[in-house]
């Protein structure tokens, strides 16, 4: 028997439309590529977001058409991913990092008829303009007075597409499985690969966002996304955001520590949200400076994995670290490490421990872990195994690419992360490497994630990466490279001896190698592949 209950569609425009009415005054507040502060609030943002779902309607974007941004954090980034999705038509958020030949081939996949670019990133476009779409309408993301010249023909400016709009809409209805976001892996091998979002997994990612992280997704709370939404959809937050009623703190393309310092300090930020580089940046700068931004007490820290290091010193200034994992295909959050109450008398020294790992899963996406058979592994806490997640807001296959979607899934359709990971009885799951970056050592595993968690607990160490490089008698050995802070000149015997306490003999990298940075992917983290290839080369 059939419950008797109404159905509405699941749609994203409902977020904005109830941000709009419940909680009217909270903020948005970017920093602007123009160069200064804007502030605007959920309700103005609601006729915008109207003026802008009519000037797209007159630019004549259709449901199902894909239209493409090429943006840092600001409130017109966010307008866009609203009046796309609610339009019917599908936002394409394009990482500004990722190589040229990347970015053609995505545009090019995705057929996008629209691209929305921000000031800092027309450049980009004139490189790439003679190799993409003749019939690409490009909309620069300023007002008339700041319009610069290009080369791009037929060049819109954002501003005067929505003056004269109303600031009404009746958003249209249709299936709640409608596609709504488009976002590109960087694909470490290979043409980067889409997921495709859809208004049911948004809204439902967004309220599981809500219920999973209370502490900060609630009204009257500041935070701070540096995590962009050129990617990932900054981990959800234009969605929960609004929902919860918590003001956004945009904060454009200054992401190093001290602009980030000077923002939350000024904006009163409680909560940011970002991959681990970003804060040992700031980290840096509070220990400069000798405080904390005003206000702050809140991390997420996900996109990969925390350090004990980077964890104890932003506890032990009462900043709570909250260690979050996911993916792209997952939309993205998959397991947080917000402790329970239970936990809170634990001394500071066994709460890092615990936070060490990446939590447990959020309500609606199922994990489990199995050999290299697909046999399922015990949930004891030792057992390492490949990852695989299963939910409503997980992926069910790569946008028009088949070939790269078949492999990822299981005999019972669960997604394959390709993550090894152990989870423990009471749910925490303990990230152990990507697969591809494990170490293969004489027929043992290492994990790259153990070895550089305790080197980064050298004082003198800003960031390091372990990877492999092929042995002639081992298959593949561990090398580690090591980034100094300025101040610091840290010796490789100091390293070693350090790591020599910790792990077994064979486990020791053969070599320690120092740089003056390491090279970042896309998203901000370490590239292993970069290094990979940098390193087996010299080696071969
Ligand atoms: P990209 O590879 O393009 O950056 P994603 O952001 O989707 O794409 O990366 C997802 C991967 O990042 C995960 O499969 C995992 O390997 C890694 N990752 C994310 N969060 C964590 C974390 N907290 N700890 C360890 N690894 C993480």
């Amino acid at each position: 028997m059939k419950g008797m209950m109404m159905h509405r569609p699941l749609k994203i425009a409902d977020l904005i439309t109830f941000a709009a009415e419940n909680h009217p005054s909270a903020e948005l507040v970017s920093v602007r590529t123009e160069g200064d502060i804007h502030r605007t609030t959920y309700r103005e943002t609601a006729g915008r977001i109207a003026q802008l779902a009519h000037a797209l309607k007159a630019l004549g974007v259709t449901e199902g058409d894909r239209v493409a941004t090429l943006a840092w954090n600001g409130y017109r980034h966010f307008e866009l991913y609203y009046a796309i999705s609610g339009s019917g038509a599908v936002c394409h958020t394009i990482n500004p990092r990722l190589s040229a030949e990347q970015m053609t081939y995505i545009v090019g996949h995705a057929q996008d008829r629209v691209l929305f670019v921000d000031l800092t990133f027309v450049p980009i476009v004139e490189k790439l303009r003679a190799h993409l779409p003749d019939n690409l309408q490009i909309v620069v993301m300023t007002d008339r007075a700041h319009m610069p010249e290009t080369t791009l023909q037929g060049a819109l400016c954002y501003e005067e597409l929505l003056d004269g709009q109303p600031q009404e809409i009746d958003w249209p209805d249709f299936p709640e499985d409608q596609a709504a976001g488009l976002c590109y892996t960087s694909g470490t091998t290979g043409n980067p690969k889409g997921t495709l979002f859809s208004h049911r997994s948004t809204v439902l990612h967004a309220l599981s966002l809500c219920v999973t992280i209370p502490k900060v997704l609630r009204e009257g709370v500041r935070i701070l996304p540096v995590v962009p939404l050129f990617h990932v959809n900054a981990w959800g937050l234009p969605y929960a955001a609004p929902l919860a009623g918590a003001s956004l703190i945009f904060p454009g393309g200054a992401l190093d520590g001290k602009s980030l310092f000077d923002l939350m300090d000024g904006e009163k930020v409680v909560s940011a949200w970002g991959v681990p580089t970003v804060w040992l940046g700031l980290l840096n700068e509070i220990n400069q400076r000798g405080h904390l931004p005003d206000g702050f007490s809140d991390i997420v820290v996900g996109g990969s994995a925390a350090s004990r290091s980077l964890i104890e010193a932003f506890e032990q200034k009462n900043v709570n670290v909250c260690h979050a994992w996911g993916m792209t295909e997952m939309s993205p959050l998959g397991t947080q490490c917000n402790l329970p109450p239970s936990m809170d008398e634990m001394p500071l020294d066994r709460r890092v421990d615990r936070k060490q790992s990446q939590g447990r899963r959020v309500f609606g996406v199922d994990l489990k872990i199995v050999d290299d058979n697909g046999n399922r592994l015990p949930h004891d806490g030792s057992t390492p195994g490949h990852l695989y997640v299963r939910g409503n807001t997980i992926t069910s296959g790569y946008f028009e690419n088949e070939e790269a979607s078949k492999p990822v899934f299981d005999a019972e359709g669960w997604f394959c992360t390709g993550d090894i990971a152990s989870i423990n009885p009471d749910g925490f799951l303990q990230i152990t490497d990507r697969s591809k970056d494990l170490i293969k050592s004489g027929g043992e595993w290492i994990s790259s994630l153990d070895l550089e968690n305790i080197v980064m607990s050298h004082p003198g160490i800003a960031n390091c990466a372990v990877i492999a490089v092929p042995d002639p008698k081992w298959d593949e050995r561990p090398l580690l490279i090591v980034q100094a802070r300025e101040d610091a000149q840290p010796q490789k015997q100091d390293i070693l001896d350090r790591l020599a306490e910790r792990v077994a003999k064979w486990q020791l990298p053969d070599d320690v190698v120092f740089v003056d940075s390491l090279p970042l992917t896309a998203t901000g983290k370490v590239s292993k592949l970069t290094l990979r290839k940098h390193y087996s080369e010299e080696t071969s």
